[in-house]
């Protein structure tokens, strides 16, 4: 390994080798502080370039690479094994754009630039970068592929999949796979970019990415409103489709449990508490004041239990720091068993009903804090108990998870929402998926990467 390392300090600079425990702590442990890796080394390449020589080298020395990028994976997927024998990449370094073309509305930029990064960058041009994520200063658009992201306004632009023209990659073997583009209208044989998006970095390294720009709007109207059950929640989203089409942007449902954890760590923060409330932004060209009135003249016909319309900038940001505080409040409140499961949002009440009771049911004093994006059927669905210690939560995982899941598959549904499978969820993926669509998975992998390099131990 000695000779591997030394190889690689000359293609990437021996400044950018990371092996001292001091040096790779920060990389080893993921978010969540449930995994802990051990890594061979933390490479940090600085260019496309640099980091095909490497894949390259690690090939030839079979080394195993696991690729990160802001490492605020939710399932462990940026967290090397115990081994010491993984070499940890990471692309940070790889944070330039590339190229503009506002006209084209189209932005390429390299893997490792934050989310925040590349928002601000098309906000500098006038443009959007739409995808929003509660993680967006710290989780880098490679990331961001690897799990086809999702996030806040999804119901509007779509997930990273959507949002995506063209990728450069490079492969397990060390060619550098040029599919960038910046075009809507390809039909030139396979879109194989889509290959790479959702991977979890078991197909190769994302170096670059072309991302789909939009007219940045200028009226905003943001709303808090309470409603009685999530029946009414889901009538509320039809409802504002109906009036509001394209313009609905957001709309994410919070439980009483998480508007009672806001208010314990957030005190006086929240204006009102209710069975559920529904966070609902419109957005739009034009004027913030008109599209507001538009929403309260909307909204004074409707049977609501308590409702604020945000009435300046200020209090729209109040608001979404609130949503935007909930994984972390949560975490505060002690650990829990975390799902991040979807279901056709017309199926969420009959989900929530249905898997509250079973759980209730097999431990009694559960307690569900249920929050998310149900806007596009997504919700964080995390289990943890009332009573206090919650030592045996972890040994109950893998009853809670069957009841979860069992109930997701019932309502055609899926354990990975837009955190991924990574570490966490591989042997349930096996368990629920269609084991054709399983084993074409396999056969690519196989194809791309026969040894087995690229972030092992995952799904694939
Ligand atoms: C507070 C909080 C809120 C969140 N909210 C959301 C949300 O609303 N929506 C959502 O979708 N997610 C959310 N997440 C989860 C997480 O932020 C996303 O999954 C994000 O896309 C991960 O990006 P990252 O750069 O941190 O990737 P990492 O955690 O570093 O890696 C994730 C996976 O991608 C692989 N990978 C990373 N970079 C590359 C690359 N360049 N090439 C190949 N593979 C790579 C890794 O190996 C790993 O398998 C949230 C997380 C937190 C902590």
């Amino acid at each position: 390994m000695n000779d591997f390392l030394a190889r690689l300090a000359g293609v990437i600079g021996s400044a950018n080798l990371f092996t001292a425990d001091t040096d790779t702590a920060r990389y080893t442990t993921d978010q969540r502080g449930r995994y802990h890796g051990r890594p061979l080394a933390v490479a940090r390449p600085g260019s496309t370039a640099e980091v095909a020589a490497l894949v390259r080298l690690a090939r030839a020395h079979q080394v195993a690479i696991v690729p990160q990028g802001g490492n605020t994976s939710t399932c462990g997927g940026a967290t090397p094994d115990g081994s010491g024998r993984q070499l940890l990449v990471a692309l940070e370094r790889l944070n330039r754009v590339r190229a503009l073309d506002a006209a084209n509305h189209s932005l390429t930029v390299e893997a490792g630039m934050t989310l925040a990064a590349v928002q601000q960058a098309a906000a500098d041009a006038d443009r959007l970068f739409p995808l929003s994520l509660a993680s967006e200063g710290s989780c880098q658009i490679g990331g961001n592929l690897s799990t086809n992201a999702g996030g806040l306004a999804v119901l509007r632009y779509g997930t990273m999949r959507e949002l995506t023209l063209g990728l450069e990659v490079v492969l397990p073997d060390g060619q550098v796979l040029n599919a960038l583009s910046g075009l809507r209208k390809d039909t030139s044989g396979l879109d194989v970019k889509q290959l790479f998006i959702g991977a979890e970095g078991q197909l190769g390294l994302i170096t670059a990415a072309t991302l789909k720009l939009f007219a940045r709007p200028t009226a905003h109207a943001t709303a808090l409103v309470g409603v009685r059950d999530a029946a009414a929640a889901i009538a509320w989203l039809n409802a504002l489709k109906d009036a509001f089409g394209d313009r609905l942007t957001t709309f994410e449902i919070m439980s009483e449990v998480c508007q009672n954890l806001l208010a314990k760590y957030h005190p006086g923060q929240l204006p009102f508490t209710a069975p559920w409330a529904l966070l609902i932004e419109l957005s739009d060209s034009g004027d913030s004041a008109e599209l507001g009135e538009r929403l309260v003249a909307w909204l004074a016909e409707q049977d609501m239990l308590d409702g604020v319309v945000a009435q300046s900038e200020a209090e729209r940001q109040k608001l979404w720091q609130l949503r935007e505080a909930m994984s972390e409040t949560q975490k505060r409140d002690g650990p829990s068993i975390k799902h991040d499961i979807g279901v056709p949002s017309s199926a969420i009440p009959a989900f929530l009903d249905e898997a509250g009771t079973a759980l209730e049911a097999a431990f009694p004093g559960v307690r569900v804090v249920a929050f998310g994006h149900a806007g596009d059927g997504n919700l964080h669905y995390n289990v943890s108990y009332t009573r206090p210690g919650n030592a045996e939560l972890f040994s109950d995982e893998p009853r809670v998870n069957e009841i979860v899941y069992d109930l997701v598959y019932r309502h055609a549904g899926t354990l990975a929402a837009e955190h991924g499978i990574g570490q966490l969820k591989p042997h349930w993926l096996a368990r629920y998926k269609d084991p054709v669509a399983l084993a074409v998975m396999k056969t690519i992998k196989q194809a791309l990467d026969p040894a087995g390099l690229m972030n092992p131990g995952r799904w694939l």
